[in-house]
């Protein structure tokens, strides 16, 4: 991809993503996704399925094998509890990373071009797993 492709994708990406803000914040905010409307959505895109085709899978192998412990408890929690805030985390500092040039040498990671690319048309977004801006 050209230099100009990539400068137009981030110059549509960095206006999409002032829109979406402003959208969510601003006082032009649209009204919010009731929580069945969210519910309905979350389920029409392929994540959630494949989670809990595993996640059910998991179950039953733990079933058949039995010989359950206090971790088999434990360690959902946990996981549900820091979910957010390792996926924020990994939003902002890996997917939402900037270019940085150091020397001759342009740092821009192809999983960051592509998360600009997918903020400049939410379209290519095929695989998100939850409505809105990602
Ligand atoms: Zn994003």
């Amino acid at each position: 991809m050209t230099s100009e492709a990539n400068a137009d994708i981030d110059a549509r990406a960095r206006e999409r993503l002032r829109s979406d803000e402003a959208a969510m914040t601003g006082s032009r905010r649209k009204s919010s996704l009731p929580l069945s409307g969210a519910w309905r959505e979350f389920w029409r895109h392929p994540s959630p399925w494949f989670i809990g085709t595993t996640l059910v899978g998991a179950l039953v192998a733990r079933l058949v094998v039995g010989d359950w412990r206090l971790t088999d408890a434990i360690v959902p929690v946990i996981m549900v509890a820091s979910f957010p805030f390792a996926e924020w985390i990994i939003h902002v500092f890996v997917l939402h990373w900037k270019p940085r040039r150091i020397g001759t040498v342009t740092i821009d990671s192809l999983v960051a071009r592509k998360h600009r690319e997918h903020h400049a048309d939410r379209a290519t977004c095929r695989w998100c797993s939850s409505p809105g801006p990602h």
